[in-house]
């Protein structure tokens, strides 16, 4: 009678692995522990970014990935997938594994050290761990299958850890027409996009407008972002940015992504239209709220996390020389410059004098309220989009705006105004014309233009894109 072979621990650990080919170690199991209990958490970048915990048990590595790492904080348990047992020698192992190797991808060291037992069963493991970034009484259960969660049983390491603000605004700048001189000022482009608060915890990025609303399935070049700054925790503040052939940071360009969320979609989307975001700003950083920092003690700490990928970058900035800048960004092709006061603190959600925008041409969000039948080559289809913008609870008819649009985005506003249509005007003050016809002011269209009218007009109009990422009510008049 054929006797099995009792199984090994290590027996699944050698069968995913070809030695002669990953510089992992083959290893053996060893009976004779010393005593001390050791464990080590390495950052796995494979084909998705997790950690792996291993603790040191009946003469091998009991192992865990856990996609988003160890949890800081009590009141959030993390997914720890139960793996294969690995040897003892695996404790050191940093490297390489090489494309086709199970596990392909960089492997470092992010802490390791020694730990108490307290409880070990199939079902449960309760250990203290003494590393050098993780310390204190943590908790693994299993859920279901190799589905296990590591939960932190002590307070908080650090006792001033904050979780990251939730549900935060970004601060904004206030449109002037002169630009401040003087070194008191950081001069920085003004970037043509998006504005997009992305917080990474645990090598995930999450992209929030400036709304409110989730915009990370939008935009996938964000996870490369995320996975790059591994366990960093930050509160990011930029723009999503597309550019053209020419170099310039395109908006039309990416009108072309703003309104997609379809994952299909948006991949090939990315490859054809791709987006950079362009970080400026930083609020919350490794379990510490930043925005009472001053503006130069947050950029050194946005420095200090050298953020340059292909789909991400910090912009550089000057101090002072306001002039010059404008002068170049002008020459560059930029739509103007943004001076922020380098003594200020970040103030969320506010239109801040701290803050300036100048701009080499009047453009501003307004809100759609109606619209005018095409004539000539238009018949049948729009001719021109009615505006305006909020004054209190009024919405002021600013003017009609008739240039600007390509066939596809005329059929796009068509397909969009018609289910939005009403019967009375939503305007107030005069000048709308007889043949209108009217919406329910819900869209929330981009224009540039060269001036205001003294009647409250917008002087030479011309339509850029739609936005969904402003309220129409929050649409003000800004010069
Ligand atoms: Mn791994």
């Amino acid at each position: 009678m054929a006797r099995q072979q009792p199984k090994r621990a290590l027996d699944e650990y050698e069968a995913k692995r070809d030695f002669t080919t990953t510089p992992e170690p083959a290893g053996a199991e060893s009976s004779t522990g010393d005593g001390e209990s050791r464990f080590v958490v390495q950052e796995h970048h494979a084909r998705s970014l997790h950690w792996d915990l291993r603790l040191e048990h009946d003469g091998v590595l009991a192992s865990w990935a856990v996609p988003k790492g160890i949890p800081p904080d009590p009141g959030e348990n993390h997914l720890a997938v139960h793996t294969e047992d690995h040897p003892l020698e695996y404790l050191d192992f940093h490297g390489e594994i090489p494309d086709g190797e199970y596990g392909a991808g960089t492997m470092t060291i992010w802490d390791h050290g020694t730990y108490d037992l307290h409880e070990w069963s199939d079902k449960k493991v309760t250990v203290t761990l003494h590393g050098e970034r993780v310390r204190g009484r943590h908790a693994l259960f299993r859920t279901r299958g190799k589905n296990w969660m590591i939960h932190r049983m002590d307070p908080p390491d650090d006792p001033d850890r904050v979780a990251p603000p939730r549900d935060v605004k970004p601060m904004f700048a206030t449109l002037t027409d002169r630009v401040p001189e003087g070194d008191d000022w950081s001069l920085e482009m003004k970037w043509d996009g998006v504005r997009a608060l992305v917080l990474v915890q645990g090598g995930r990025a999450q992209a929030t407008s400036r709304n409110g609303k989730d915009i990370t399935a939008g935009y996938p070049e964000l996870r490369v972002l995320g996975e790059a700054l591994g366990a960093t925790e930050v509160l990011l503040d930029g723009e999503l940015v597309a550019i053209d052939d020419a170099g310039h940071p395109s908006f039309q360009r990416l009108q072309r992504r703003m309104h997609v969320r379809d994952e299909a979609a948006v991949r090939r989307l990315a490859r054809q239209v791709p987006v950079v975001y362009m970080v400026f700003d930083l609020l919350w950083l490794d379990g510490r709220t930043v925005t009472e920092l001053t503006y130069d003690d947050r950029r050194r700490l946005l420095e200090r996390l050298e953020l340059a990928g292909r789909s991400w970058q910090t912009p550089a900035v000057s101090v002072g020389g306001g002039g010059a800048a404008l002068a170049t960004s002008e020459e560059l092709g930029f739509e103007g410059v943004v001076a922020k006061r380098r003594s200020s603190r970040y103030e969320p959600g506010r239109r801040s004098p701290a803050w300036r925008k100048i701009k080499h041409h009047l453009r501003q969000e307004l809100v759609v309220g109606g619209w005018l039948p095409g004539k000539g080559g238009r018949e049948g289809r729009l001719g021109a989009l009615l505006i305006g913008y909020y004054d209190g609870d009024e919405l002021r008819y600013a003017g009609k705006v008739g240039t600007g649009f390509t066939a596809d985005e005329l059929d796009r506003l068509g397909r969009l105004l018609a289910p939005l249509a009403r019967d009375r005007s939503p305007f107030t003050g005069t000048g709308v014309p007889r043949d209108a016809r009217f919406v329910e002011p819900e869209l929330v269209a981009d224009v540039r233009f060269t001036g205001w009218t003294d009647g409250g007009r917008v002087r030479a109009p011309a339509y850029l894109g739609l936005r969904d990422d402003k309220e129409p009510r929050e649409v003000e008049r800004e010069g």
